[in-house]
């Protein structure tokens, strides 16, 4: 099993969809930012094509101006989350995250996501009721998302480790679900093994430096299967199995 000696298939793109924005309920709900992020899921995920309920509802409710420090953390863009680092813009963490879907659904699904920024992908999969092993490399990042993490209720769920995730965290394996937050050549092949074998699916954007493909790896067994989902452009996956450092 090496990747990438499998066949691959090219994704039909979401159609795109006008929708309307939510309305207004009478009484503006309590929770800061909530009509923002009403906003957001309406005019950027549902408009593009995201209907997975579970991704929408997560979206409407975790706290994405908690975990970046910018003006605008609902914006159509990605944000800089520190150490020259980025979080991508809402569109393109919730295609990633309808696509790493593991077939037995979110609840308590063992999920190995790497590249964990501000947190607040890893939040996100936490409020869908995975279990989430989340790997960084930049130890500032890990410390400064573990807290907020935990200050937002997703302590429990989350396990923030620094490391390099190309070579995954065999200790937990196998997980259902694995989301390479960050670009390279191939799929590590160490991911791939850690993967499990009734299902599990994979995301990443394969690609070189300024060009990427959304990449799904789902596995039966032995038997790996790739789709190429549309271009993306993300900071580097930096590590044995990814792009060497300097
Ligand atoms: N998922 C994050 C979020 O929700 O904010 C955004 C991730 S950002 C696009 C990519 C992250 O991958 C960066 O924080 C970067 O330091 C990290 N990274 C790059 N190579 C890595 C590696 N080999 N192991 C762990 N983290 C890595």
């Amino acid at each position: 099993m090496r990747w990438p000696r499998f066949p691959r298939r090219r994704a039909a793109s979401p159609k795109a969809e006008a929708v309307a924005p939510e309305a207004e309920s009478e009484a503006e709900p309590a929770a800061p930012y909530a009509r923002e992020r009403r906003g957001m899921v309406a005019t950027q995920l549902e408009a593009r094509g995201v209907r997975d309920p579970e991704v929408l509802a997560a979206f409407r409710t975790v706290p994405r101006h908690a975990f970046v420090d910018e003006p605008d953390p609902y914006g159509d863009h990605a944000l800089p989350v520190g150490s020259g680092q980025t979080i991508s813009q809402p569109y393109v963490v919730a295609r990633m995250t309808s696509a790493a879907r593991p077939p037995g659904g979110w609840t308590d699904a063992n999920v190995l996501e790497i590249g964990t920024g501000s947190g607040y992908q890893a939040a996100l999969l936490a409020e869908m009721g995975a279990r989430v092993t989340s790997i960084e490399r930049h130890a500032a990042l890990a410390d400064e998302a573990r807290r907020r993490l935990a200050e937002h209720g997703y302590g429990e769920r989350v396990e923030v480790l620094v490391g390099d995730g190309t070579q995954g965290w065999p200790a937990k394996a196998p997980y259902q679900s694995v989301m390479v937050t960050a670009g390279g050549p191939s799929v590590p092949q160490p991911l791939l093994e850690q993967l499990d074998r009734s299902g599990g699916r994979l995301v990443m954007p394969v690609g070189d430096r300024h060009h990427q493909f959304l990449t799904l790896v789902e596995r039966y067994e032995s038997e790996l299967t790739s789709t190429e989902l549309e271009p993306v452009v993300f900071v580097p996956l930096i590590g044995r199995f990814g792009v060497p450092e300097g």
